[in-house]
């Protein structure tokens, strides 16, 4: 039996912000560790957090409780890479015996997939989304700083086999790395009847590399594809990051997530929780609400849930209301320490 603390306050008013958007979904970084060095997200060398600043998987599991007594349904956990954080199962299960929650899913570079793909499964794990930036085993090296192809497709697979459903993959395109991959990618996931979304370049390498021109707009790479593909638009879900059209006659599709040259941030759903206990309401705003200070100071879930609310409070309009306003930072955070 859980205690009252550890129940949350259930049934609470729903998490809306200043725009009226109502929060539903929660993106968790378990670690901001990984085993990769992918160029569009990491520094040259990366500042891991002392591990005392990291929240416990039972500190998450109240957070995600407290959430869910607000209506947030939809959990994914990511990172850094969320495979690299021992027993992650542990926190999946949790999450799973959460009344409220109805999806666990997570995004990962699916390294050690093939491992543990049951395990996730059998845990909790309804989805997962694998990220592959190339299908040529030199150039994924080169992007990514390990020699995996072979590995991570084969987690792809096992992920499939292991009934996890969806398996998606996400492809992040950079001009002049590998904006020519699109046609082949979007193959693959015919032959593995699955999704493969195209992720627009974000300024948040972490080094400054980042420049308007080494973005590929999803309009560019939908035309790379289009002569090649009888691709069906889907009527876009509410809340959902990207434009999706089905492969006609065959399963699976390709999907654009166009945070740069045209965002969906009218009906935005999320937050964030990043793995050292900061609430980031939106990835392109400096704003972040430190909870970690509250839970590990004895606060009652009450007070939790008022600094979540105060941190959606205060939600930015998105990205487009920056960019039309000037205001864009040129680096804000850098992508392993806030989860993608
Ligand atoms: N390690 C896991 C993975 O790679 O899937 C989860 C975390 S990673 C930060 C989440 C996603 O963010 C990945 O699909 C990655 O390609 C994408 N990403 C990282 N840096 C990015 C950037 N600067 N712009 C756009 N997408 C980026
Ligand atoms: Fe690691 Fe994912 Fe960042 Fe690549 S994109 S360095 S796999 S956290």
């Amino acid at each position: 039996m859980s205690s009252p603390s550890e129940q949350g306050s259930r049934g609470a008013r729903p998490l809306v912000d200043s725009f009226g958007r109502i929060i539903r979904k929660v993106r968790i970084s378990v670690t901001e560790r990984c085993n990769f060095r992918c160029v569009y997200c990491m520094p040259v060398a990366p500042e891991w957090f002392e591990r005392e600043r990291v929240l416990r998987y039972e500190e998450i599991a109240r957070v995600v409780r407290i959430l869910a007594s607000m209506g947030v349904s939809k959990v994914k956990l990511t990172g850094g890479e969320p495979l690299m954080r021992r027993d992650v199962e542990r926190l999946i299960s949790m999450m799973a015996g959460i009344p409220g929650v109805d999806t666990i899913s997570m995004t990962t570079n699916g390294f050690f997939l093939e491992e543990k793909a049951r395990a996730l499964r059998g845990a909790g794990l309804q989805a997962v989304t694998v990220s592959l930036p190339s299908l040529d085993a030199a150039r994924f090296r080169a992007i990514t700083g390990v020699d995996a192809l072979d590995r991570v497709l084969r987690g792809i697979d096992a992920a499939i086999s292991a009934g996890l459903s969806p398996v998606k993959v996400n492809s992040t395109i950079v001009r002049g790395l590998n904006e020519d991959e699109a046609p082949r990618l979007a193959e693959f996931a015919r032959e593995k009847g699955i999704f493969v979304r195209f992720i627009e370049f974000m300024p948040f390498d972490g080094k400054g590399s980042w420049r308007m021109d080494r973005v590929v707009s999803w309009r560019e790479i939908y035309e790379s594809l289009r002569g090649k593909f009888d691709l069906v638009p889907l009527p876009r879900e509410r809340g959902s990051t990207s434009m999706n059209y089905a492969f006609r006659g065959s399963a699976g599709g390709v999907g654009f997530i166009a945070s740069i040259t045209s965002p969906f941030c009218e009906d935005c759903e999320r937050i964030r929780l990043t793995a050292d206990g900061r609430i980031v309401p939106c990835m392109f705003s400096p704003k972040e609400f430190d909870l970690r200070s509250a839970l590990r100071g004895g606060a009652p879930d009450e007070e939790i849930e008022r600094l979540i609310r105060e941190a959606v409070a205060a939600k930015d309009g998105g990205v487009k209301y920056m960019i039309r306003s000037g205001n864009l930072p040129a680096v804000i955070r850098p992508m392993y320490t806030l989860g993608g």
